[in-house]
């Protein structure tokens, strides 16, 4: 069902277009403002009827987190859109906005970290259950689903990067009566429209690729116009995460070259990974386009990707030899980063400390940046040497 428009040209037409603007200002202003006042009582009294829509106040509508939210919309070719202070406010809210005590949520392992630590902790003591099942096994997914509220995924995964036949899993959820929900923070609209392949939910940390320059923490989620609705009934008055105007704004400025910041980043990281698997110290490198062939609904890959070392590598003076690559979390933006998993299995004490994610103690995350593949290829080689264990 996916559309024949190339993804690109359709990206940049809904971009291209920002409505009308006081001074004919090309670059729609920020409403920065809490609150909205009303021309008269009977103004007033006709919005708090629902008879008449406008902004009131910014938790629920401001005109600049509402225009990124219809392209957001349009991006991922659903109806509507919401804005949320962060992907974990998205993820948190779209989940917390369905499931009730005793439901149970099936979900593909290897999930955002964070994700997995709500679902672990938090709907754990909500007595909310989630069963785990690989997401490549259509079967297991099968058996898992009947009875199931939500059916929650990533195509790619985090870290090992499990790339899922998204429409498959999709219907299956469909014949079993679970909404589904896919996080597509890694290929973002441009390489993947999860809505056209029919999953119900998409949500973004709108912190990464949409964002793009590491200046914003936000998220967004987008479906159809009921299940969203469904959504907004509950954050504006409970959860009330919204995305603030300034941040919406700095997301419209971020998203004008999202197409473009894609393809620079899918050229540049899959010849990083290709070079990568090249050597004889490389065990593994965890790239969805490495494997020649099927990518079930994606249409690109991006810059993030892990791969594994053999034990001749010291993994943390690998890190330290790095010039291009900074130490940090996150990704998405123009500068390159590395995690190794050690590190993050390490997370401080604290009562998510437990949860083990299932990565290799071997394995590092990589995100290609927009700085030049030759010198991050030629970064990485030098790190490796210095890193050498004799
Ligand atoms: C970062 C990330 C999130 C969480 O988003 P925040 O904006 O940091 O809250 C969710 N999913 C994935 C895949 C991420 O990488």
């Amino acid at each position: 069902m996916s559309t024949s428009v190339d993804p690109l040209a359709r990206a940049m037409a809904i971009l291209a277009h920002d409505g009308e603007h006081a001074y004919e200002a090309v670059v729609p202003p920020i409403a920065q403002t809490s609150l909205f006042t009303f021309s008269s009582y009977a103004e007033m009294e006709e919005t708090y009827r629902g008879q008449k829509v406008r902004p009131t106040y910014t938790r629920g509508l401001n005109p600049t987190v509402r225009l990124f939210e219809e392209k957001m919309a349009a991006l991922e070719c659903g109806d509507d859109a919401i804005g949320f202070a962060s992907g974990m406010a998205a993820i948190a809210s779209t989940v917390l906005a369905f499931v009730q005590p005793g439901d149970r949520i099936v979900c593909v392992e290897h999930v955002y970290p964070d994700a997995y630590r709500l679902f672990q902790t938090y709907l754990k003591r909500m007595n909310v259950t989630v069963d785990y099942v690989d997401g490549r096994d259509h079967d297991a997914v099968r058996r898992a689903l009947p009875g199931a509220r939500l059916f929650y995924m990533e195509s790619p995964t985090s870290w090992l990067m499990h790339v899922h036949d998204v429409a498959a899993l999709a219907g299956i959820a469909r014949e079993n009566g679970a909404i589904s929900i896919i996080d597509n923070s890694w290929a973002s609209p441009i390489f993947q429209q999860p809505l056209t392949l029919g999953v119900d939910l998409v949500v973004h940390s709108a912190s990464k690729y949409i964002g793009g320059h590491s200046d914003v923490v936000a998220g967004v989620v987008v479906g159809s116009g009921g299940l969203i609705g469904e959504i907004r009934s509950r954050i504006y008055p409970y959860l009330g995460g919204k995305l603030s105007p300034f941040d919406a704004w700095l997301l419209l400025r971020g998203l004008r070259t999202l197409p473009i910041r894609m393809r620079a980043h899918e050229a540049a990281g899959l010849h990083v990974a290709r070079e990568l698997a090249k050597r004889p110290d490389v065990v593994a490198v965890y790239h969805p386009g490495l494997s020649n062939g099927l990518l079930d609904g994606l249409q690109g890959t991006s810059g993030l990707f892990s791969f594994e070392f053999d034990g001749s590598v010291d993994i943390a003076r690998f890190a330290d030899s790095l010039r291009f690559f900074k130490l940090g979390v996150s990704w998405g933006g123009h500068e390159s980063l590395v995690v190794p998993a050690q590190v993050v299995r390490a997370q401080a004490a604290g009562p998510n400390s437990a949860i083990d994610f299932g990565v290799s103690d071997r394995v590092v995350r990589l995100h290609v940046g927009l700085e030049g593949q030759d010198a991050l290829v030629a970064d990485l080689s030098q790190a490796i040497r210095e890193a050498k264990m004799s």
